[in-house]
């Protein structure tokens, strides 16, 4: 009963390769761990599994170019008249002994690297300059964070000194065995339906880097599989789901048309 109850509420993740062992020996080990990898391609949905098959609270942090170091750590907020500290959710991911995940990191400003620093080396230290304290982390705590290696862009780089104090995984498209499946079991469409879209993936994703920034992630294969399945026809779903959200170039879409055109 228990076990049926414990996978119920763990998320489905298929592992690729050995990235849940190495979660779980950077976990026991006190190592922060940095998944690299394109948009799309599962980084989350591991965590989220990972978290949930150790028994441990997860924090998430969506990182984008206005996030500061308060916003990780706290601030002292007005409650009626007095000033209160609230703790940010890395403070309470180091306060509770859980797992925070900074998704993008690289999107976060140059303050965040500052605070990560002497969490993520042997000192295991967060230093809250507001309040004066400095919490010392706890076995269970791990941070993880996520970075997009694709997006070309120089200023948002991970620097080496950072970089280089994380255990790193390399996240790719699932083979596209393990893709059919994935994406079958998300979306409720069989996996003979599904596999014409996973093929398709494939020619997508050899144009990226040419004509298209990035290749079709899982996620659109899934959102594409999952209008398949509510009963919308192949090409207006792959209209909605693969053409539109990888392309604004009219051009663009013609020629993933055509390729479309060569796979149904
Ligand atoms: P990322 O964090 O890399 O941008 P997500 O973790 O949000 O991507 O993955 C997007 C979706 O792809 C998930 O919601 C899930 O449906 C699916 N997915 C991708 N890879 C896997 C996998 N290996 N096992 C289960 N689901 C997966």
């Amino acid at each position: 009963m228990n076990a049926i109850l414990r996978d119920a509420t763990v998320p489905f993740y298929k592992p690729v390769g050995n990235e849940c062992e190495l979660f779980e020996a950077a976990s026991a080990n006190g190592l922060p761990l940095l998944l690299k990898g394109p948009t799309g391609c599962g980084k989350t949905r591991f965590v989220e599994h990972m978290a949930a098959r150790m028994g441990r609270k997860l924090h998430t942090v969506a990182c984008h170019d206005d996030l500061s170091a308060a916003d990780l750590i706290g601030r002292f907020l007005l409650k009626g008249g007095a000033t209160e500290w609230v703790d940010g959710p890395l403070t309470r991911a180091v306060r509770e002994g859980a797992i925070c995940y900074l998704d993008e990191v690289v999107e976060a400003r140059k303050d965040v690297t500052v605070v990560l620093h002497p969490l993520t080396d042997n000192r295991r230290t967060l230093m809250i300059d507001r309040t004066g304290e400095e919490l010392i982390a706890p076995p269970g705590f791990m941070l993880v964070a996520s970075y997009n290696p694709g997006y070309q862009n120089i200023l948002k780089r991970l620097k080496p000194s950072t970089r280089q104090r994380f255990l790193s995984i390399s996240f790719t498209f699932p083979d596209p065995v393990t893709e059919t499946a994935v994406v079958a079991r998300e979306s409720g469409l069989s996996e003979a339906r599904v596999a014409p879209l996973v093929r398709l993936a494939g020619h997508v994703r050899a144009l990226s880097g040419m004509d298209l920034e990035e290749g079709v992630s899982t996620r659109l294969l899934v959102y594409a599989a999952s209008l398949m399945a509510g009963g919308m026809t192949v090409e207006q779903a792959l209209e909605a789901a693969v053409i539109e959200p990888l392309t604004d170039e009219p051009d663009v879409a013609q020629a993933l048309r055509d390729l479309i055109a060569t796979v149904y």
